[in-house]
Order: C-alpha cells, then sequence, then structure tokens
C-alpha cells in the first residue's frame, strides 16, 4: 500500500500550494487505509471531508511533496480526533471508595481487563476489589476469582444465584468493611447489544453509585464497533473506553470509530493475554497504527526537524554577521522550546559549545522553571518594543525603556538587564567568530 502511495506522490507536482486537485487524490489513498483498518465508513467519510477542507490552500512545506503534506495533515488530525494526549482514570478523593463498572459485550475482555486494572492500581497504592457481577456463567466466577488471585486483590462473589445489582450493592458494604478503597464490577456481556444486558447495567447504576463506567472493546470487533459504542454511551453512559487485543495484527481503526462516536477518551490498549498486557493509550502512536504508513510519518518528522535546523542555521549566520536584533532574540527564544535549547543554535557557530553552553542542557527542573518565567517576562518585554526598537536596539534610552517596562509589566531594571545581556551576546558573537577568546557570558533564560 504504502509503495502505491509513493507512486501517487511522485505523479503529483511539487508547488507551493495544496491544490484541489492533490488533496483528492492523496484523500482516495487515505480513505482507503482507514477502511482497511477497519475504521467505520461514516466516520470515514466525516473525517476526509474534513481533512480536505483543511488541506486545500495549505502551504506544503519544504522537503515534503504535495501527497506527503496531506499524509501530514491527515495524521495531525487523526490524533486530535483521538484526544491530544494520554486521559487517566479518576479517583474519587481521599479515602472514597472508587467504583469502577465494566461493560462491553462478551468475550470483548472484561474479566481479563478488570484483574489488569486491578494489578496496575495496586501497584499505585490502592486496595481493589474485584467484584463477580456475572451470575450466567459459573465459569465467569471463577475466572475472575483466578485471576483475582494472581494479583494478589480480593474478590466478592455470591455465586450465581443473586441479582447482578444485589451482588454489587453488597460488595460496596463489604469494600466498606474490609477497607477496599476501588471496587471493580465485572459485568456480565452478551454476544450482541441486546436489551437485557443495558437493563441489568442500568439497575447496577441505580442501586451503587458508580463513578467510572468502563466500556471495553475487542480491536477486531471492525465496523460494527460503532454500534456498540453508541449504543452503550446513549443506554448506560460510559466516561471512557478500553480497546483490547491490540496484540493482534488488527490495525485498530476501531479505537477510531468509538472515540468519533462517543466523544470518550480511551484509556488504556489490552495487548495480550497476560494480566500484565495493559498499556497507556497514545493517540499517536495509534494514529500512525491506523494510517499504516510509518515510512512516510517518519520522512515527515525528519521534514520537521530539517526545517528547526535550517532556521538555527540562518540564525547562526545572523549572529556571526552580529546582525543580530531583538526580532532575533525573540525567535531564539521561539526555537529554543523546539530544538532544547538556544545551546544547540550557537552550537553550529565555530568555535562554540562546551563551558557554560555546554551547561545549559543540565539544568534542573527547578532551573528549568525559572528559566521559562524568564523567557515569558523576555518576551513580554520584546512585544513592548516597537518594530524599529527591536531592529535597532541602540536607540533604547531610558525613556523607551520605562515605557518597555510599563507595557511588558516589569521594573525598568529588568529591561535593562534584557538589554545588558543582549548586548553581551552581541559582543560576543562578534569576538566568536573573529576567533578570539570566548567571554564571559550568562544566558538570560
Ligand atoms: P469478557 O467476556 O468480556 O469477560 O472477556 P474475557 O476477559 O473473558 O476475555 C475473552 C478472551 O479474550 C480471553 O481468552 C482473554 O484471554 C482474551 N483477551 C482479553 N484481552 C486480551 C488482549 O488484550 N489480547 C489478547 N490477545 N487476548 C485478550
Ligand atoms: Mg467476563
Amino acid at each position: 500500500l504504502t509503495e502505491k502511495l509513493q507512486n501517487i506522490f511522485k505523479n503529483l507536482k511539487s508547488k507551493g500550494r495544496l491544490t484541489e486537485a492533490d488533496v483528492k487524490e492523496a484523500l482516495k489513498e487515505i480513505k482507503r487505509a482507514l477502511l482497511a483498518a477497519d475504521v467505520n465508513f461514516k466516520i470515514v467519510k466525516d473525517f476526509v471531508k474534513k481533512v480536505e477542507e483543511r488541506a486545500i490552500g495549505q502551504d506544503v512545506m519544504t522537503g515534503l511533496n504535495p501527497g506527503q503534506m496531506v499524509i501530514k495533515i491527515v495524521n495531525e488530525e487523526l490524533v486530535d480526533l483521538m484526544g491530544a494526549e494520554t486521559t487517566e482514570i479518576k479517583f474519587e478523593p481521599g479515602s472514597a471508595i472508587t467504583v469502577i463498572m465494566m461493560a462491553g459485550l462478551q468475550g470483548a475482555g472484561k474479566t481479563t481487563t478488570t484483574a489488569k486494572l486491578a494489578g496496575k492500581f495496586k501497584l499505585k497504592g490502592k486496595k481493589p476489589l474485584l467484584v463477580a457481577c456475572d451470575v450466567y456463567r459459573p465459569a465467569a466466577i471463577k475466572q475472575l476469582q483466578v485471576n483475582g488471585e494472581k494479583q494478589g486483590v480480593d474478590v466478592f462473589s455470591m455465586g450465581e444465584n443473586h441479582k447482578p445489582w444485589d451482588i454489587a450493592k453488597a460488595s460496596i458494604e463489604y469494600a466498606k468493611k474490609n477497607g477496599n478503597n476501588l471496587v471493580i464490577l465485572d459485568t456480565a456481556g452478551r454476544l450482541h447489544i441486546d436489551e437485557d444486558m443495558m437493563d441489568e447495567l442500568i439497575k447496577i447504576k441505580d442501586e451503587v453509585s458508580v463513578h467510572q463506567t468502563i466500556l471495553v472493546i475487542d480491536a477486531m470487533t471492525g465496523q460494527d464497533a460503532v454500534n456498540v459504542a453508541k449504543e452503550f454511551n446513549d443506554k448506560i453512559g460510559i466516561d471512557g473506553v478500553i480497546v483490547t487485543k491490540l496484540d493482534g495484527d488488527t490495525r485498530g481503526g476501531a479505537a477510531l470509530s468509538v472515540k468519533a462516536v462517543t466523544g470518550k477518551p480511551i484509556l488504556y490498549v489490552g495487548m495480550g493475554e497476560k494480566l500484565s498486557d495493559l498499556e497507556q493509550f497514545y493517540p499517536d502512536r495509534m494514529a500512525s497504527r491506523i494510517l499504516g504508513m510509518g515510512d512516510v510519518l517518519s520522512l515527515i518528522e525528519k521534514a520537521e526537524a530539517q526545517i528547526d535546523e535550517d532556521k538555527a542555521r540562518e540564525m547562526g549566520e545572523k549572529m556571526k554577521k552580529a546582525s543580530f536584533d531583538y526580532n532575533d532574540f525573540l525567535e531564539a527564544t521561539k526555537q529554543m522550546k523546539n530544538l532544547g535549547g538556544l545551546g544547540s543554535i550557537m552550537n553550529m557557530l565555530p568555535g562554540m559549545g562546551g563551558g557554560a553552553l555546554g551547561k545549559m542542557k543540565g539544568l534542573s527542573d527547578d532551573q528549568t522553571d525559572e528559566a521559562e518565567k524568564n523567557m515569558a517576562r523576555m518576551e513580554a518585554m520584546i512585544y513592548s518594543m516597537t518594530p524599529h526598537e527591536r531592529e535597532n536596539p541602540d536607540v533604547l534610552n531610558p525613556s523607551r525603556k520605562h515605557r518597555i517596562a510599563r507595557g511588558a509589566g516589569v521594573d525598568i531594571s529588568e529591561v535593562n538587564r534584557m538589554n545588558k545581556q543582549f548586548n553581551e551576546m552581541k559582543k560576543m558573537m562578534k569576538s566568536v567568530t573573529k576567533g578570539g577568546k570566548r567571554g564571559k557570558f550568562k544566558l538570560p533564560f
């Protein structure tokens, strides 16, 4: 598939902006890739339309061809769609009991995941109680007991002759007496969505206060994942999703469908049958898995790094010519965030690196915090300058400095300090590029 894609990209002429034809052509393949990854067709349709709107007319990044540029946008949108960051399960504050209810179809992995979660949270200092609410299969109770024992956590069961909601209610009383602060209800699934199952879950929710309802979805569910997720979310309301069996060769399009249709975060992914096989969910990794274009994505990453490098080199050139002004100073601070320090810009100058600059990279967290605050104040001061002042720092006289200090909400001494540092830096640049000795110099951030 990737080969096919690359052929198409070769045929697309490289130009400054993405045209409608570029975008349509590339999206045809993306659409196919998403469908092959089992993303629901309706979701694919909406998604492609959204990307198309965003992509047409965008500048093509240097180092990428139009097709790759479209993939870059697609990847960003995918990550965005799945939630830009990882989400943790929320616990009740203090010593209050947190109740989690597991929901999902039969065989999705609820019982296994219940035990996996228990192990994870036990490590974090919780005292979990697993509750056997699946009363339809005697084997289900046994399975939970065996898994609970493996994890070294308590399991509560009342056999098969009670209603699931009564068991749930009794388990809370038990947890209170037994000192458990986390209760995980392992419920029964059905092969398909049915009313009985939903009613049962609703009744459990009526009887005990469930804080988190977690839907467990089998990654192999494919196109149907959308219907399953929608039903569960509409009927009982879910707070988060766990996608299991991602250790198989499915590309995991179900994850995307479920997130798109419920809007609820994916919390963890199941990566195997072993009880330790539960991993944090990372949207960016999932996006590249679903897209199945790892090599194109790493190419895009390289192009992005190249752009930062180009900017840094340009900055180095300016420093060399000592035409370095406050605009460059500002740009340098922004670059710092991307490049891991002004040090790297300086390292591109001959005769630099090591010494005080080398130390820059080894800042402690506190120092980094402080540096970031300084950086923000400095940005404010530079933004308070007129364009003329930024380009010609020599014109900064006391009255201008007063105005800048007022504008940035800082004391005039800060403006003076920054200006002094700026001048020292400039002087140092000159001496370095002339091959002179490196002066004593402290970076302002
Ligand atoms: P439940 O009916 O929803 O409770 O599902 P179970 O927890 O009983 O799991 C059904 C089957 O799926 C079992 O054989 C599990 O070992 C298996 N399973 C669960 N999670 C995973 C996973 O992440 N990867 C793999 N490969 N198998 C899993
Ligand atoms: Mg089960």
